[in-house]
């Protein structure tokens, strides 16, 4: 997408005026003289709208140390001032017209510099005439200074994902509580998404509907299956709403589940419980993922569980910080992630059990309040 599904993403001035000294500050730290940030969610983050990204070129320009400049195509100023509100009192805005080279634009904005790091999505074809331009500069990804400020959730934007999970709570209450058999995959997933925005989504993002045989696959896409007597169902979904996303998974079973897949959500369930209670301030992300992962080991399903433990979450459903094994950064308070796990048995069943948590000073805050026991549907 190289739009944002919800432009919604608006804090008051003084939190976006914030946002951008913070930025200043991660690029100083970093030994970066300048931050370009084309239209993205880093993008968003620090001006509060959502503008369009597209063949021609607008940057924010964050320097180490100095004015911050808005570089746009003038056909776009419009937008942006009306967007911005009093904040574009704050930014030198620099609109382009057709026949300008915006890429000078930003080289004279920069000048001298010899770090600059660029929004890690931004287009190629930017970027490398960037690179071009600001020879012998050294251009490094904006992504670490960017996490730095965006890992760490302030109490409002708490709010905003708690707002967010509580609406796919409820679409996920709902979706456990009707007839699942009988119904496709496809079918199932088409109604979660209805009733992701009936509770409050501005966009139904996701709906994993894995079924059968099927649920063995973490990221099934829902298909024409028949739901029936004696299926697993992985339901994995969420949405944005006004700029945060949620996402969270329940496990289904259609009838009484035989031994062995009680057995297997139980040590489950455990698994996703104790890495819920190990989040506190201090602990790094791969101890999280250690905690989920030698249970599940420990109950001789350990090669069944296929992926990390977790992701960060806010205005992207997958951000920073990630809980993998490989991630030995400790947690902070306003960390915003999933905990995960699941157990996947190839061409069986699977399940897995999805809440987000935020990391506070007090240890691991669920935003998901639904039940995590296996849901018996018809
Ligand atoms: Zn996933
Ligand atoms: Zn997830
Ligand atoms: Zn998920």
């Amino acid at each position: 997408m190289t739009t944002l599904a919800s432009a919604d993403a608006r804090f008051a001035p003084a939190v976006h005026r914030d946002r951008l000294r913070r930025a200043a500050l991660a690029a100083a730290a970093r030994g970066i003289d300048a931050l370009l940030i084309t239209p993205s969610h880093d993008y968003a983050y620090l001006l509060g709208y959502a503008a369009p990204a597209m063949e021609r070129l607008t940057c924010l320009v964050v320097p180490a140390d100095g004015p911050v400049a808005l570089v746009l195509p003038r056909l776009e100023e419009p937008l942006a001032r009306h967007a911005l509100g009093e904040l574009a009192s704050d930014l030198e805005i620099l609109a382009w017209d057709e026949t300008d080279d915006p890429t000078r634009l930003v080289q004279s904005l920069v000048g001298a510099a010899r770090r600059v790091a660029v929004q890690d999505q931004m287009w190629a074809r930017f970027a490398l005439r960037l690179r071009a331009a600001l020879d012998p500069a050294e251009l490094v990804p904006a992504g670490h200074a960017m996490s730095e400020l965006r890992g760490v959730k302030d109490a409002e934007e708490i709010e905003r994902l708690r707002l967010v999970a509580d609406a796919a709570d409820r679409a996920m209450l709902a979706i456990t509580g009707e007839r699942l058999s009988g119904r496709t995959e496809a079918d199932v997933s088409r109604r979660i998404r209805e009733l992701l925005l009936d509770a409050g989504h501005d966009d139904a993002g996701f709906a994993i509907v894995a079924s059968g045989p099927n649920s063995a696959s973490p990221h099934h896409a829902p298909g024409d299956r028949t739901i029936g007597a004696g299926d697993a169902i992985v339901l994995d979904i969420g949405g944005v709403r006004a700029g945060y996303a949620s996402d969270t998974s329940r496990t289904a079973f259609v009838g009484d589940p035989p031994p062995d897949f009680a057995g297997l959500y139980a040590v489950l369930r455990q698994a996703q419980a104790a890495a819920c209670e190990a989040v506190r301030p201090g602990v790094p992300a791969a101890e999280i993922d250690a905690v989920a992962r030698d249970i599940i080991t420990e109950a001789g399903y350990g090669e069944t569980f296929l992926h990390r433990t977790g992701h960060g979450i806010g205005m992207e459903t997958h951000e920073e910080p990630y809980i993998v094994a490989s991630n030995a950064e400790p947690l902070v308070a306003g960390n915003a992630f999933s905990i995960e796990p699941g157990i996947y048995i190839r061409d069986t069943w699977g399940a897995r059990i999805e809440d987000i948590v935020i990391c506070t000073d007090a240890g691991g805050e669920r935003l998901n309040t639904t039940s995590t026991e296996l849901y018996l549907v018809d």
